[in-house]
Formats: structure tokens, C-alpha cells, sequence
């Protein structure tokens, strides 16, 4: 089957967050399993080409339309890994800046990629089984194939995977119109009309009306985007499509993410390790941490929170547990980036008036070794979020050997299991959980964690081991995606 993927991000060359390790480890398992896959990125001045292979000029000259002039491009490509990656570098600055997303025209900057990808597609002249699209900045591809290149270019099948349903790509009429289509013509209710802001285009909604098959990275967050409390306005657009949903939970790589294999780790290990070596192992690990973060020397468990800063992620509950460090019962290391300015002040406030506090450490940076080193060094992971669509922050905490405290909701509420639920069988039981979101909740669930590390040290670690074995590749999901493409094809 030929599929491509086009996507804004791919780990670990283009990576912000969650969807990088998706479109990097679903393709290259879709690859593992025998598929023609390829990857249409844009070809970014940050890119950590180091981890690519064979990078050459793939084509000299791509020309896009686009603000009443004609624009060049180049096409590159490279290997990463197996799989094949087609990179996009326009001319005009779009991508040749510092970061990846937030700047005032990124609805410009990806429609732009989104056009150019299909007429480079158009151009190739092969003839496409699914054309696998993820989330907003790509969304504009699937309305524009079918009104606009579907007589140009064969893709059997589009789907579209949603990562994350609160950000949709608002944008106005005369960003089509720059594209050079009619930009009205889209702005119908039946189409890309936004459904609160009706003079707006919701590029998003676009992907799920004109897509064959929409993909949430869960279950449950499948079905939480049909509630008004999840759905961020698109609820009853996603309702009326039900037929199409359907949840698939997202794997890990297990190349980038592991203990055995992480270059960044003092100490190799994993599942095949003995509880006295592996109690050995944390404490080094412990050790280096603290040492690195300048907190205390202690015996006090370490909670951790890595992510990006943002209120999907529950920042007032971090916030909470952060100060409530200085009470001598667990210390507590975070690291992320802020993602608003309200926040980014909220956390350097945070950081000021704990200055003192040797129990915390708070690193406002992207960081993989450091993320490495937290996840194999802590005995938790503190994940308070609102919505969380998929979550991968759980599972490699799985396979570091540190314990999950979560809300229930989404990908969260379908990978950990909390140890005090009588209703849950043993051996799926992993991690702390809580319900609602807010303080009391959540403190009640950290403190069952913390006397459960304090109480039942040995059957703590002999849980972390459990944990290990869990097996969260990508195999099983990528055939569940497989499976979804079959279909597809064959009705
Ligand atoms: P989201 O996609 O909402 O950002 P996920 O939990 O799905 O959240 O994925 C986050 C990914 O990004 C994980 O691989 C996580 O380890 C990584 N990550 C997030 N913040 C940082 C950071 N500050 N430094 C290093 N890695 C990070």
C-alpha cells in the first residue's frame, strides 16, 4: 500500500511535542510491517538534520501560486531511519526561523506547505492509497484535494488523525484566496465555516468533513470530542461524522525511548532487571539529578512533570504541588516550556518565591537528555491534565521506571490504571488516578502514592518492573491503523 503521511512535525529532527513521536513512529512501524510509507515535512532552518541520512536535492524547482506571484521551492530527501522523508523549503522565509509554530501567520505558513504538498504529490504522478493528514496545519489538504486536485492526482483515501482538537487553524477567506481559490466558496456552513465565528475559516473542521476516516490518538478522547466539554466547538461537526471516528491509542518508539538504548543515561537498564539492581540504579540516577538541579540531598520520593506549559496540561494543580515541595514530603522537578505569556510569567513567579526551596527545580527548557535523566531518576509522574488527547509522558514514564499520577481523561484514562481500584484487575493496575480536576483530588491521589512509595517500598519497585514489561510499541497500534487503511481501500 502506498501511503504518505504529511505532517508540521517528525521526531526527532522536527519536534515539539507528542505529534512528532507519532508521525516518526507510526511510519516507521507501518514501514516494519512491509508498507510503501513516505513523510512530506517542511524543510525547517532548525531541523536536526544529524539524524538523517542521504539528504540530497530530490527536485529543483517545485512552482506554488501563491499572493499574486509565483513562488520556487525545493524538494530535499532523506532517510530517516527506513523511512522516507520529502522536504519542503520554499523560497520565501516560511520556515527558515527558529521555531516551528508560533508566529502571527502560521495559518499562511501551513496552508502554503499544504498546497505545496499536493502539488508536489501532483506533480510525482503516482497514485496514492491513503494520504494520512495530522491535525490543523495540514487539515486544508483534504478539502483541496477533492474540490480542487482530485481529477490532477490519485490518493484512494484520506484520513485525517487528530492530536489535539483545541487548536483548529482559524484563518480568514483571503487566506484561501492567496492560495488562489475562491475563499468564499469554502466559508459555507457545509464546509469550512467556523461554527462560532461565522466570517472564519476553521482549517480543522475542514480535515474532518472532507477526510474518509478521522483517527483521535485514543479511545476515550474519541469519544470525549463528541461532548461540549472536549469539543472546543467542533462537537456536533464531529457528531454528525461519527460513522468516520475512530479512537486508535498512540505506541512508543521503542528506539527513542528506552532506558537500554538512551544515550543520555549513566546507567542502562530494562525489564530483564533484578529489584536490587534496579533500586541501585534509581538511587545513581537520583543522585546525578539532584547534584545537576541543586536540590538537597534526601530520601524524599521525586515528582516529576515534563511538558509543554499550557492549560490544557492543568499549570495551577503543577503549580500547587511545586510549592507544596517545601513541606518535606517529596521533592519535585519540572521541566517545559511555556506556551503563553501568562503562564511563562506565572511559572518565572513560581521559580522567584521558591528560590529557597531545595526540593525543587524548576526548567524552563527542551531538553531530551535532561528528560531522560528526570524520567529514569523519579519515582512519579505528574500528569494533572484537563483534556490530554493521547499523552505519551505515561508511557515512557512506563518504560523509565517511574509511576504515573494522572487525571482520568483520555489517553490517560485508557493507559493507567489506578493500584487502589477494586474494580480493576491486578495486573492491569499501574499507576494513581484521579477524577476531577482540582486541587483536593488531586492532592488525596498524590498523597495514596506517596504512602504507597513509603509503605510497600519493595512492591514500589517491583510495580516500576511490572510496568516495564508493559508493551506500548507501536506494532499493535500501526496494525490497528493498518486495518483502518484496509478497509478503507477495499469498500
Ligand atoms: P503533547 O503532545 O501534548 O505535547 P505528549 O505527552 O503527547 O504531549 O508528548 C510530549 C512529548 O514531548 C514527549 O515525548 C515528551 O517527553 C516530550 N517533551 C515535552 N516537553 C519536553 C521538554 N521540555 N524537554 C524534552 N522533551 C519534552
Amino acid at each position: 500500500m502506498k501511503i504518505v503521511h504529511i505532517a508540521a512535525e517528525i521526531a526527532p529532527i522536527a519536534k515539539v511535542g507528542g505529534l512528532a513521536d507519532v508521525v516518526y513512529g507510526l511510519s516507521k512501524e507501518l514501514k516494519n510491517q512491509k508498507q510503501d510509507v513516505c513523510v512530506i515535512i517542511p524543510f525547517y532552518k532548525k531541523l536536526k538534520k544529524s539524524f538523517l541520512k542521504d539528504l540530497k536535492l530530490y527536485k529543483k524547482k517545485l512552482i506554488i501560486f501563491e499572493k499574486n506571484r509565483y513562488h520556487k521551492n525545493k524538494i530535499f530527501l532523506a532517510k530517516l531511519d527506513d523511512i522516507s522523508v520529502f522536504l519542503i523549503d520554499p523560497d520565501k522565509n516560511y520556515f527558515k526561523r527558529n521555531s516551528i509554530y508560533g508566529y502571527k501567520n502560521d495559518q499562511e505558513r501551513f496552508l502554503y506547505f499544504s498546497k505545496a504538498a499536493l502539488e508536489f504529490l501532483k506533480e510525482e504522478k503516482n497514485i496514492i492509497d491513503i494520504l494520512h493528514i495530522h491535525d490543523w496545519h495540514v487539515s486544508f489538504i483534504a478539502p483541496l484535494y477533492k474540490e480542487c486536485f482530485c481529477k490532477k492526482l490519485t490518493v484512494k483515501k484520506i484520513v485525517l488523525s487528530i492530536h489535539n482538537l483545541e487548536y483548529q487553524g482559524l484563518c480568514k477567506t483571503t487566506n484561501i484566496k492567496a492560495l488562489g481559490y475562491n475563499g468564499a466558496y469554502f466559508l459555507e456552513k457545509e464546509k469550512l465555516q467556523d461554527p462560532c465565528k461565522p466570517k472564519t475559516i476553521n482549517l480543522l473542521k475542514g480535515g474532518i468533513i472532507y477526510s474518509d476516516k478521522i483517527i483521535p490518538v485514543s479511545k476515550t478522547y474519541a469519544s470525549e470530542i463528541l461532548t461540549k466539554e472536549y469539543g472546543f466547538g467542533l462537537e456536533k461537526i464531529l457528531k454528525k461524522h461519527k460513522r468516520k471516528i475512530k479512537g486508535i491509542i498512540n505506541g512508543i518508539d521503542n528506539k527513542l525511548f528506552s532506558p537500554k538504548t538512551s544515550k543520555h543515561l549513566k546507567c542502562s537498564y530494562d525489564s530483564k532487571i533484578n529489584l536490587d539492581k534496579l533500586i541501585k540504579i534509581k538511587e545513581k540516577h537520583k543522585q546525578l539529578l539532584r547534584e545537576k538541579l541543586n536540590l538537597n540531598e534526601s530520601n524524599l520520593p521525586i515528582i516529576a512533570n515534563i511538558g509543554r506549559i499550557v492549560y490544557q496540561k492543568g499549570p495551577d494543580l503543577i503549580i500547587d504541588t511545586a510549592r507544596a515541595s517545601k513541606n518535606d514530603k517529596y521533592q519535585f522537578v519540572l521541566l517545559g516550556t511555556p506556551f503563553n505569556k501568562k503562564l511563562e510569567k506565572e511559572f518565572h513567579k513560581l521559580k522567584k518565591d521558591e528560590k529557597k526551596n531545595k526540593n525543587l527545580s524548576i526548567n524552563f527548557a527542551y531538553d531530551e537528555k535532561l528528560c531522560h535523566l528526570i524520567f529514569a531518576a523519579s519515582d512519579f509522574v505528574l500528569i494533572p491534565s484537563k483534556f490530554e488527547p493521547c499523552g505519551l509522558t505515561q508511557i515512557i514514564a512506563f518504560k523509565f521506571g517511574s509511576i504515573p499520577i494522572v487525571r482520568k481523561t483520555g489517553g490517560l484514562a485508557d493507559s493507567v490504571f489506578d493500584i487502589d481500584n477494586k474494580n480493576i484487575s491486578k495486573n492491569k493496575k499501574n499507576g494513581f488516578v484521579f477524577e476531577k480536576f482540582n486541587k483536593q483530588d488531586m492532592n488525596k491521589t498524590i498523597n495514596r502514592a506517596l504512602k504507597f512509595y513509603t509503605d510497600k517500598n519493595n512492591e514500589f519497585y517491583k510495580l516500576l518492573i511490572k510496568n516495564m514489561k508493559q508493551n506500548y510499541s507501536w506494532e499493535k497500534s500501526a496494525k490497528d491503523y493498518l486495518n483502518v487503511y484496509k478497509e478503507l481501500i477495499n469498500n
